[in-house]
């Protein structure tokens, strides 16, 4: 199992999957296809514990077809702790900026049809 799927397996236990590229050391999300540092294409996997800051958000008023029923939510940019990383999800009940401060401490919750789903930590 490898790249989205098991990014996916790894955001329902609360975990981000990540990949360490075998040649140079660079730390990337776990559904990286090449090293953006040497294009090497072997990595290490590792999980850690998603947790991490908002680092910013897109609030959806207006949602996609089939998103209807979850509006208003944002897209939310979580700074991953102890990395350069950034991963981006799907935050419910989101209707203004004053629901969702920059720099709040969220965690990423589960995954599914939404994306990577986070909340409030
Ligand atoms: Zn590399």
């Amino acid at each position: 199992m490898s790249g989205q799927k098991a990014f996916s397996e790894s955001a329902k236990s609360g975990k981000v999957l990540l990949a360490k590229c075998s040649k140079c050391g660079e730390l990337h999300l776990g559904t990286v296809m090449f090293c953006a540092k040497c294009g090497s294409r072997k990595f290490d996997s590792q999980e850690v514990d998603a947790r991490g800051t908002v680092a910013t958000y897109t609030i959806i008023t207006v949602p996609p077809d089939g998103f209807e029923k979850y509006a208003p939510y944002a897209w939310v940019v979580m700074a991953l702790d102890g990395t350069d990383l950034r991963i981006s999800g799907f935050m419910a009940g989101i209707a203004s900026p004053d629901d969702l401060p920059v720099g709040v401490r969220i965690r990423v919750t589960g995954d599914d049809e939404r994306g990577v789903i986070m909340e409030r930590d």
